[in-house]
């Protein structure tokens, strides 16, 4: 039996409990959360399993999070996001508190904006929409096909069609490209998302990426990222925040990308690890290796493709494979949905499918040309609202 709750947001209910909504701020941990808030550390803490306590690890800064309090201002439940997909709940049952992780709910939205050059891409599209994360994503899209710098003049325009996930309301998590144009000296360049999650070019010229997919040679891939999935074994959600390759033991593990060496020895479960810090916050891990290749070592530079070390099963692992996880400034990302190992052309029976896709989006991004749509503000952050709390029972 997996209880969810589901939380409406309801105005005006006479049997509303009153939730707070904060930001998770800078610095702050699991741990000093549940002692400022007078919860008990064993129970909600020490007394979880290994993975469960990594989970509250994960808590990162500027995520908001809800407090429902019961008539008695008593802590009733405790939502904490940790990805897009997981949230630690935090409940009151019996007069203890429980700690569950449970999938969020969440809806998507497809938004699109316009917006005319002053200075550039960046600047606009921050002065437009207030959203680094917007402008960073068009930005890097077209990151390896123009030249911003000395090609962008004044009254140049720019469409982006995006999805964006919400959650009670309020939107969360990375938005997700679908369409960038920029028409720049009266010529329109695009970046789409195709159905293979993969980006092209209008010619269906796969835009090209800076990781190699497989860390190790002809592997298989033996469990893929998820931040949501259930546990068979231990009844409960669990993340997987990476992708595993199964390989023979000793099998040569190569770098995914360019970059410095942050860490090359053991740590925990992970066993013998390497951490690779690269360009753009991403950083890359390698772990359960049976050891390092020789040189490999902290501060040591690395080139794509360049061997560091060897498939193992050290730490938590039931057999010879490599855990390997990439993150961006710290948070867990699908290294399947960013990396991309040869540049591809489409062809046949695909390229026919991408260029129906393409007219439908090229018909979106002239409707938004014409309309000049502007980008939809949203009511600002509210710390106090109302909700009415539904229990929901589904069985597994
Ligand atoms: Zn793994």
């Amino acid at each position: 039996m997996i209880r969810i709750f589901i939380l409406f947001l309801l105005g005006t209910s006479l049997f509303a409990s009153q939730v707070e909504r904060y930001r998770w701020s800078n610095g702050e941990t699991y741990l000093v959360f549940l002692q400022n808030h007078n919860l008990p550390v064993k129970e909600l803490y020490y007394n979880l399993d290994k993975d469960d306590q990594r989970l509250t690890e994960e808590m990162r800064a500027g995520i908001h999070y809800q407090i429902l309090r019961d008539d008695k201002d008593e802590i009733e439940q405790i939502l904490l996001p940790l990805n897009d997909e997981l949230q630690i709940h935090i409940y009151k049952d019996d007069n203890s508190y429980k700690f569950e992780a449970i999938p969020i709910i969440s809806t998507t939205k497809t938004e699109a904006f316009y917006t005319t050059i002053t200075s550039s891409p960046m600047y606009n599209i921050l002065k437009e929409t207030g959203s680094k994360k917007l402008a960073q994503i068009f930005v890097a899209s077209f990151k390896h096909s123009l030249n911003f710098k000395n090609d962008i003049r004044k009254g140049d325009q720019l469409v982006m069609i995006y999805e964006q996930k919400y959650r009670l309301g309020e939107p969360f998590s990375m938005p997700t490209l679908k369409v960038a144009m920029i028409e720049m000296r009266h010529k329109k360049h695009f970046i789409y998302l195709n159905d293979d999650g993969r980006y092209y070019d209008e010619k269906g010229h796969e835009v090209e990426g800076f990781l190699l997919a497989r860390p190790v040679r002809g592997a298989r891939i033996s469990s893929y990222f998820t931040k949501r999935r259930w546990h068979p074994v231990l009844h409960k959600w669990k993340a997987h925040l990476g992708v595993d390759y199964a390989a023979r033991r000793g099998t040569p593990i190569v770098a995914a990308g360019r970059g410095v060496v942050i860490w090359a020895a053991r740590m925990g479960s992970y066993g013998n690890l390497i951490k690779i810090r690269h360009a753009d916050g991403y950083e890359t891990r390698y772990a359960h290796l049976k050891s390092f290749r020789r040189g490999i070592h902290r501060g040591k530079r690395v080139k794509k493709g360049q061997t560091i070390g060897y498939v193992g099963s050290t730490g938590r692992s039931t057999g010879p494979h490599l855990h390997f996880e990439l993150r961006k400034r710290g948070r867990p990302i699908n290294p399947l949905s960013v990396v991309q190992v040869t540049t591809k052309k489409l062809k046949g029976k695909q390229k026919k499918a991408f260029l129906r896709l393409k007219k439908n989006y090229d018909e979106s991004v002239n409707l938004h040309l014409n309309n000049k749509t502007a980008y939809k503000k949203r009511p600002p952050f509210i710390n106090i609202s109302y909700i009415h709390l539904l229990e929901e029972k589904t069985n597994e």
